[in-house]
């Protein structure tokens, strides 16, 4: 199977740690030169230095701001149109999930995560349609299983999820045929946020293993285990790749089995 990612331009938002790191690195060992962003620029620069030692200098920009701030957005696909000339795939992954029920969500709380769900997705899409379009290109949303599936302690982040996913779908037909949008909905994966609540555990004398083996099983995750950041962005990395180029408005979800629709 040919992904076509030699000459190609990727840009990754929140590709400094977890499913966006795993999937810049992929997207370079595929032969892609990869922009990326995050807020925390110390962090951002010590993984963009970790990418270009092992990639090349050529293949790797970065630059710190938030997917929120629509003008750095717009600033970062400039930067990008002026080094590279080209984006052939965006995917849409910075964020994190807010765990709250309707109880303890306020109303801003609904604001704030509504606006970080969606504007993460139109912002960018905004700024880099233009060249998306002229390259034929393709948008991969990183979205959630909460999206069809609900879970009471995160009855925010799910409903706005949800709108993600309606708001993808309809752009799928606007933006066709010059650019398919498809997504992948995420079960557990092990990145940055499962790590932090597992720092964060009740019972500190918990290891890693038997702290995770739960969860696998609380969940009840068919595979038994969460998923591996890799195996998330292989996902990505199919659906942005020419071997994808007959599916649009598709979602993957990838999950360990935990997905429970036909
Ligand atoms: P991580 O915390 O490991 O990574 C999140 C990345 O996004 C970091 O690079 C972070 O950097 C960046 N980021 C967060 N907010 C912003 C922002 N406003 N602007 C720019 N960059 C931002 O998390 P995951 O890899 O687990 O999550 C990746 C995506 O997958 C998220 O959207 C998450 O909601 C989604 N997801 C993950 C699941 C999981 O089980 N892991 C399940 C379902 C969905 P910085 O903090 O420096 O900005």
């Amino acid at each position: 199977m040919q992904l076509g990612y030699e000459d190609a331009v990727a840009v990754v938002t929140g590709g400094s740690s977890g499913i966006g790191l795993a999937t810049v690195r992929v997207l370079l060992r595929a032969g892609a030169r990869v922009a990326l962003c995050a807020r925390n620029a110390g962090r951002l620069d010590d993984v963009a230095n970790i990418l270009r030692r092992d990639h090349g200098d050529d293949k790797v920009m970065a630059k710190p701001f938030s997917v929120l701030d629509e003008g750095a957005v717009a600033t970062f696909a400039a930067d990008v149109q002026d080094r590279w000339g080209q984006c052939d795939l965006l995917v849409n992954n910075a964020g994190q999930g807010r765990q709250s029920t309707f109880a303890t969500t306020s109303n801003d709380d609904w604001r704030a995560e509504y606006e970080l769900k969606l504007f993460s997705q139109i912002y960018p899409i905004r700024a880099f349609e233009p060249m998306l379009r002229s390259a034929k290109g393709a948008i991969v949303a990183v979205n959630s299983l909460l999206a069809y599936q609900p879970e009471p302690h995160m009855v925010c982040t799910s409903s706005a999820r949800a709108g993600v996913q309606n708001m993808l779908k309809s752009l799928s037909v606007e933006l066709a045929p010059d650019v398919r949008v498809n997504s992948v909905l995420m079960g557990l994966i092990e990145s940055g946020q499962w790590t932090r609540r597992f720092a964060a555990r009740q019972d500190q004398s918990v290891s890693r293993a038997d702290w995770y083996g739960a969860l696998a099983q609380r969940k009840g995750i068919p595979l038994g285990r969460l998923g591996d950041p890799v195996e998330a962005a292989n996902a990505i990395a199919f659906l942005g790749s020419r071997a994808a180029s007959y599916i649009t408005g598709a979602q993957l979800d990838v999950s360990g089995g935990l997905n429970r629709h036909i």
